[in-house]
């Protein structure tokens, strides 16, 4: 079995992949499922859905509206019973029978679901009086959580009375209070405005470190995901698709979907014509290109496989180029303003493409060919 429980599939990465295998089998496992498909009535929320997350790991589900991403969430602390379950443990131990309070895991909602006439600290305070812990126990514990999300100076505040950065900051202290052994986080900062929600999220990756607590974060942003998470899991329709670090996702995704969702601009279909190891050529209607195999099966000569080169990693005219280098002919369409870079729209043989140009010094008055190195040529399988 793989690390994420499919199948061990022997690719060309095969002795990479072992060692990996190796070193996640000697991490204890915090969380793990096996084998979870859940349905609401029609709907398959969840298809054969395996996973585990390490003591100590920031690891985020990522995945577009709808891709079942809460229903995992749902099932690991015990607010949805799946459908089909083979394994839901926590620490070791199966929970799939154990109910929702005795789960050793806490939610924080994108709603904050907090006491609105209650203060910040009895809002803290309330997980802990309900297990019956005396109450200058409760006031410590609570004001150490607050000083953690840095509301210390806020404790006697009405919910009413703060911001909406505030009350998610509550709501994760009262979530940490109770020292869960995993915090279970469903999009947390989709409510806040842009600067607060980049603020929030070094905030959360400072906060996982300091308590070294399991983290499983949802989220439906690929750049929350990148900069927050030790460990990625890209969800589509009810499947997790790929898992890996941020890197394996953003540089190696295994098939065109995750290479779409991880925001490659250029992505063409064609055929594998020539297979070397990781290096293979692919052919795009009538033209060959070199690249790095990325798919999660090993590579089949005549396959159906896609083409895909970030617009960044694209050469325009005057470009150092190298001799392996992929090469069209194109001709310049229009231009994108993006204020810290240019996209600029070419046409080729093998369709539309976008290149992206971050000096603006670098803007051509004429393009006449594309080029880009097989290394940022990512192949893989449908
Ligand atoms: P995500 O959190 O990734 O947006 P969800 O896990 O909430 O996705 O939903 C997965 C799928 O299940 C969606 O198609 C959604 O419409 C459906 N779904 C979620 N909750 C319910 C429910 N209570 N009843 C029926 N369908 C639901
Ligand atoms: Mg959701």
């Amino acid at each position: 079995m793989s690390p994420d429980g499919g199948p061990m599939l022997k690719t060309t990465h095969g002795f990479a992949e072992n060692m990996i295998d190796e070193q996640e089998s000697k991490r204890s496992a915090m969380l793990e499922l096996q084998h979870i498909s859940h349905n609401y009535g029609a709907v398959k929320a969840l298809r054969d859905v395996s996973l585990t997350a390490y003591k100590g790991e920031f690891l985020t589900i990522l995945g577009e509206s709808g891709s079942g991403k809460t229903t995992i969430l749902r099932v690991i602390s015990g607010l949805e019973t799946a459908t089909s379950a083979e394994v839901i443990a926590i620490e070791g131990a199966n929970v799939a029978h154990v109910p929702a309070a005795h789960r050793n895991c806490t939610t924080v909602f994108q709603n904050y679901a907090l006491f609105p006439h209650m203060s910040v600290q009895e809002n803290v305070e309330y997980g802990l009086s309900v297990r019956g812990m005396p109450k200058a126990d409760r006031a410590k514990r609570a004001l150490e959580a607050l000083e953690m999300v840095k509301l210390d100076g806020k404790a006697d505040r009405r919910v009413s009375q703060l911001s909406g950065g505030e009350r998610q900051r509550v709501a994760l202290a009262r979530a940490i209070v109770t020292q869960p052994a995993i915090l279970l986080l469903d999009e947390p900062l989709g409510a806040l405005d842009e600067k607060l929600r980049q603020q929030m999220q070094e905030e959360l990756v400072r906060l996982h470190s300091r308590l070294g607590m399991t983290f499983v974060y949802i989220t439906h942003s690929q750049e929350e995901a990148l900069t927050m998470s030790d460990r990625i899991a890209l969800m589509c329709n009810g499947e997790i698709v790929q898992i890996g670090t941020p890197e394996d996702l953003f540089d190696r995704p295994n098939s065109a979907f995750a290479a779409e969702f991880m925001g490659f601009e250029n992505i063409f279909e064609g055929h594998l014509k020539e297979i070397s190891d990781e290096r293979v050529s692919v052919e795009v209607n009538g033209h060959g290109f070199h690249g790095r195999w990325s798919g999660h099966q090993a590579p089949l000569i005549g396959q159906k496989a896609f083409a895909a080169i970030r617009a960044e990693r694209l050469k325009l005219e005057g470009a150092e180029n190298h001799a392996e280098d992929n090469a069209l002919k194109c001709s310049a369409g229009s231009t994108l303003y993006r204020g810290k870079y240019v996209d600029q729209h070419l046409q080729t043989e093998i369709g539309p493409m976008r290149a992206r140009i971050w000096d603006r010094a670098n803007r051509k008055s004429s393009i006449s060919t594309v080029s880009w190195h097989p290394d940022d040529c990512v192949v893989t399988a449908p």
